[in-house]
C-alpha cells in the first residue's frame, strides 16, 4: 500500500506508517534538519499529524546551536509543520547539561555521557507530550549510522515510562532506504552540514581525531550539503 505524494515530498512510493496503537498525533524530537528531513517526509507521506520539538541544550557552541535550529525551522516552515522551540531557559538548560556531564567528559561517543544526553532531551520531550496531548513521542536521533539505535530506543522508552498516556515510537527510520534519503534530502535542501555530534566534548574529540590524521580542524558554519562551493579539504 502506498500513499499519494505531495509535490514537496521526495517522489517515491512508501509504505503507510501507522504510529503505535493507531494514534495519528505525534511529537517528533528533532536535533537538526539533516536527521529530521527524511523522518518528516516519511510522516507527511503517511498523513501523520506531527509537531517538532527542538530541545538540544547539548549543542555547543551557540553559533552551531543556532545554525542547526534555524535550518530545522526553515524546513518545517516549508511544510507548515508546527515547531516547538524549547529554549526559553537555554542558559540554565546548558548549565544543567554540563553539570550532568561532569565526570563523563572523556567518555566515548555511544557511551554513558550519550545516554545521559538522550535521557535529558527525551525526558523534557516526554513531559511536553504528556502535558500537551501527544499520545506518541518519537525521535530522529537514531537515523544517523553513527548512533546506537538500541541506546536511543532504551532512553526513549525510559522517558515516557512515568506517563501512561504517552508511548515511545521506536520506529527504525533508517530502514527502507531512509539513511540514503536522509542524505538525498539534505543535498536537495542544501542543509547546513554539521561535522560533529553536537556537544563540546564531541567537538574536542573530533578535532583531536582530525589532527591525528593531519586534517584541519572543524570550521563551524562553513559546509552545506550539495553545495560544492562550501566544501573544503576535510
Ligand atoms: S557525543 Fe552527541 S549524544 Fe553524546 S553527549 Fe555529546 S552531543 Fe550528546
Amino acid at each position: 500500500m502506498t500513499t499519494p505524494q505531495s509535490p514537496l515530498v521526495t517522489p517515491i512510493d512508501r509504505p503507510v506508517l501507522v504510529p503505535p496503537n493507531g494514534h495519528n498525533k505525534v511529537l517528533l524530537h528533532s536535533c537538526c534538519a539533516p536527521c529530521s528531513g527524511e523522518v518528516m517526509e516519511a510522516m507527511l507521506a503517511s498523513g501523520i499529524d506531527y509537531t517538532i520539538y527542538f530541545y538540544n541544550p547539548n549543542i555547543h557552541p551557540l553559533k552551531e546551536y543556532m545554525l542547526r535550529k534555524e535550518e530545522n525551522v526553515r524546513f518545517a516552515e516549508k511544510f507548515g509543520i508546527p515547531f516547538i522551540d524549547k529554549d526559553d531557559d537555554y542558559e540554565n538548560d546548558r548549565k544543567e547539561w554540563f553539570e550532568k556531564a561532569r565526570g563523563m567528559e572523556h567518555e566515548p561517543e555511544r557511551g554513558i555521557r550519550c545516554t545521559m544526553c538522550f535521557d535529558m532531551r527525551f525526558e523534557k520531550a516526554a513531559q511536553y507530550a504528556h502535558e500537551n496531548g501527544f499520545p506518541v513521542l518519537t525521535s530522529c536521533l537514531g537515523i544517523s549510522r553513527w548512533k546506537d539505535m538500541k541506546q536511543i530506543n532504551d532512553c526513549g522508552h525510559r522517558a515516557v515510562a512515568p506517563y501512561d498516556d504517552v508511548v515511545y515510537w521506536d520506529f527504525n527510520w533508517r530502514k527502507g532506504g531512509g539513511s540514503a534519503r536522509m542524505i538525498e534530502i539534505s543535498k536537495r535542501e542544501n542543509f547546513y552540514q554539521q561535522e560533529y555530534c553536537g556537544c563540546a566534548y564531541s567537538l574536542r574529540d573530533s578535532n583531536a581525531h582530525r589532527k591525528s590524521q593531519g586534517r584541519r580542524p572543524i570550521k563551524i558554519g562553513v559546509l552545506y550539503y550539495g553545495d560544492e562551493s562550501t566544501q573544503y579539504e576535510k
